[in-house]
Order: C-alpha cells, then structure tokens, then sequence
C-alpha cells in the first residue's frame, strides 16, 4: 500500500491457458476494473499469464512492487495446472501449509452433495504460511489474502460466480480510498458517436470534474459522466449540473439512464399508454422482435412478430405489391411503408415497425451500397414516418444496427419527436 495506507493503484492478473490461447473471454477484469473505478482505486495494469508458476510468481512479484492492491483471478482448482496457491507461495518466499479449517471446508462441501472429497482435492487447503484463506460458498476452492511488498494481494477462484460474491465480500469492505466516485449514465441513440461528441464540445474536455466520455455499443451511445473528488454531496451536484447541460445539449436523443434499454423503454411506454406493436423485418431477420420480447412483461405490448425475408413472403405476409419490387426493390421507401401498412392490418396493433436493408457483405449496388436500410414506423393513428440509413460495418453490425434505429422510430413517435432528425452515423 502507498505509505499513507490508501489504496490507489490496483492491478488485475487473469490466470488460465484458456484465456492466453483466447478460448475463453476475461470478463474478470473487466467486472473488477469496474467495481474498482466506481470506488475511486485507479487500475493501472491489467496482465493474463498462462498456467506457468515462474511466470505468474514474477508477475504477481512486481505488481505487488508498484501498486497498493493486487487481484488475482484462476488457477486455484485442484489439478495440476492450477498453480497460483504455489505461485503466490514463491513470490512470498513461504512454504505450503495446510490450513486446517480450509482443509475441513473442502471437506464438508462435498460430504454436503453426498460424496466423499477426492484426495486431489487436499490441495485446495494449501496456503502460503504467511497468506490466509477465504472461504468459497460457491464452490470448493478458498481463495488467498497476504500482504507483499506494498500491495493487499487477493487470489480468488476463476468462475465469475464465485469470484464475484467473494470479491464483494472481502475486498470491498477493506478497501481504504480518499477519493469518492459519483457516476451518472446517460443512455442516447439516433445519433452516432461522433455526432454527440460534437454536441458535447467543451463538456468532454478532459481536464474536466466531472469527466464527461462517450461509449458506442450496438447503436448506442452512453454518455458516462464521472466525478472523483473529495466530497460526495458536492459530487453528487457536480454530476447533476453536468447531466443537465448533457441534456441541454443531446436530450433529444436520450432515452434513458444507467444500463436501461431502448427496448425496455419502448415496453414500459407502450405497456403505460395500453397499445402495441407489431414489427415486420426484413434483413433483421427477427432480431427486433427479440429485443422486445426479451423485456420481462412484453407479452402486454408485443401483437405480432413477422419475419418477411423474401419478396414472395412480403408480398404474401403484409401485400407489399408487386409494383414496389419492380419500380423501387425491396431496398425502397414504398417497401417498408407497405411492410408497416400491412403489419398494422395483420395485426390491429396500434404501431408497426418495418425494416429492410442490405446488410452486406453483397448485395449492394452504387445506388444502394451494403448499409443501406430503410425502416418505417406506422401507427393506427394514421402517421407512419420512413428513414433511410447508411450503416457502417459488417453484416452483423448493419443487422444490430437497424434493430437499434427501427427501435428509435417507434420511440420518437411515443415521446412526440417524429420531426427529430436522425443521425444515424453509427
Ligand atoms: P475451479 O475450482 O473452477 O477450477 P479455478 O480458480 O481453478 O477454479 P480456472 O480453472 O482458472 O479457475 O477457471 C475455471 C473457469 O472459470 C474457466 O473455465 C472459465 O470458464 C472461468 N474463468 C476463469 N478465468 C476467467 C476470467 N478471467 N474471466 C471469465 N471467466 C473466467
């Protein structure tokens, strides 16, 4: 730890062949870089290092040189490419000893499902003398607590389910910091990332508190504003300052805050005002069906889903008329306004959104590149409101998308903004 006892600076090492080959996904740094930041404890390193005891005791050895908090992850199962108990023991200049209670703990977590502990399995208690051990409640192996250098040094198990529950557990509570950290999401789409940022100007300069930053994902821009100071209600006010002049600036284009969805969203109005919606897709293939189906509670909004891939199932389906094909292609303004016309008298919905484009990586013309879409929302009320797109990117991004952009639509007409100009440079 820095000589003052705070914990500023945290490094994450990630253990396991399966991630140094690439086969499984780190989300454990991620999630703990997370937790940490929203904490004010600065993550300076990240590091992934194969099942290789020298390596990983190196490792930990001079993360625990340069920085107050040290999180290690995997590596402490019970075969023998588990090594970081050994690893931890060599950075530590300790022996291995078996930890009574651990031992008994292991123990009785198989006895609990009815079998006997496999003798493999002892391992699990071993401890470097100087380290102690956290029990596990989700699984068999404990996890490691020792002091090195300047660092609190944690070793948990690799499951993320595991790790999580015990992360909050025993580093959270310990962690001592002099910074507080206020956050404020705002979630925005219709327009691209850099279209925001232009708009935000001065807000994201980066000498700023709070520090305002933008994060693109699937046709969504988070803006992320973050305090860290010394004072939370001074924080707290800094930040609600700042989510206003965001607003001033980028409302329009704001449907919610934190990690709500665009989908969510559309079924909490829809469900509120008691109408529905029925969508009719073309290269989206269903996909905005599912976004909407995968609200809880959707069933009360969602009238009908229609995937009319072809010409034939579009004419048939929702009788786009064979004229729309001949004089403008599927690719067209009259295509999905007949989609969304056909899908409101399917279904009786109060609101249909269509979708057509050409998602790539053929297909496109000079006329119609890949990327181009075009997506209608029609309403019962007799308004409908059809935008052409120029997506950038690779099948499945144009497929994403259009789902995200099919979705603003609908959530234009329900917050009363269909005259919004949508850029959609994303
Ligand atoms: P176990 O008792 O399960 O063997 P362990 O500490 O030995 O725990 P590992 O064998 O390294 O953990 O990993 C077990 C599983 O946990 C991996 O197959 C993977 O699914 C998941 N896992 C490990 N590390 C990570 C990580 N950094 N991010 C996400 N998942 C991970």
């Amino acid at each position: 730890m820095s000589g003052d006892g705070v914990h500023r600076a945290a490094g994450v090492i990630s253990i396991g062949d399966e991630l140094a080959l690439g086969q499984t996904l780190d989300t454990n740094s991620m999630w703990i870089s997370a937790r940490l930041a929203e904490r004010g404890v600065a993550v300076r390193r990240h590091a992934t290092i194969a099942d290789d005891q020298g390596a990983i005791a190196a490792e930990i050895a001079r993360f625990a040189a340069e920085l107050d908090l040290v999180v290690v992850t995997g590596g402490l199962g019970p075969t023998a490419d588990d090594l970081t108990r050994q690893a931890l023991a060599e950075a530590m200049g300790d022996e291995l000893v078996t930890d009574d209670a651990a031992l008994a703990e292991v123990r009785s977590w198989f006895e609990s499902s009815g079998r006997s502990m496999p003798e493999a399995n002892a391992v699990q208690a071993l401890r470097p003398a100087g380290a102690a051990m956290l029990p596990n409640a989700h699984g068999t192996a404990p996890g490691l607590r020792a002091r090195l250098e300047r660092a609190d040094v944690f070793c948990f198990p690799g499951p993320p389910t595991e790790l999580r529950p015990m992360f909050d557990r025993d580093v959270l509570p310990m962690l001592r910091t002099d910074s507080v950290v206020v956050t404020r999401l705002l979630r925005t789409a219709g327009a691209g990332e850099s279209a925001i940022a232009e708009r935000l100007g001065g807000l994201m300069d980066r000498d700023r508190n709070p520090l305002v930053g933008t994060t693109a994902s699937e046709g969504v821009i988070t803006v992320r504003i973050r305090y860290e100071g010394a004072d939370r209600a001074e924080g707290g006010r800094l930040v609600d300052e700042a989510a206003e002049a965001v607003r001033r600036e980028v409302g329009a284009y704001c449907f919610g805050e934190a990690d709500e969805t665009l989908a969510e969203v559309l079924v909490r109005e829809l469900t509120a005002r008691h109408e529905t919606v029925t969508t009719v897709e073309s290269c989206t293939g269903g996909l905005v069906a599912a976004a909407l189906t995968d609200v809880p509670g959707s069933s009360a909004v969602f009238a009908r889903g229609l995937v009319t891939y072809s010409n034939d199932v579009k004419a048939e389906l929702v009788g786009v008329p064979a004229w729309v094909f001949a004089k403008q292609g599927a690719v067209s303004r009259a295509c999905v306004e007949a989609m969304a016309r056909g899908g409101l008298e399917a279904s009786g919905a109060s609101h249909a959104i269509a979708v057509s484009g050409i998602a790539g990586p053929d297909g496109g013309t000079d006329e119609k590149p890949v990327g181009t879409v075009w997506t209608c929302r029609a309403s019962a009320d007799g308004t409908s409101d059809a935008r052409r797109l120029h997506l950038k990117g690779s099948r499945e991004q144009v497929r994403r998308r259009s789902t995200v952009m099919a979705m603003v639509l609908l959530w234009l007409k329900l917050r009363g903004a269909e005259e919004l100009r949508v850029l959609a440079q994303v």
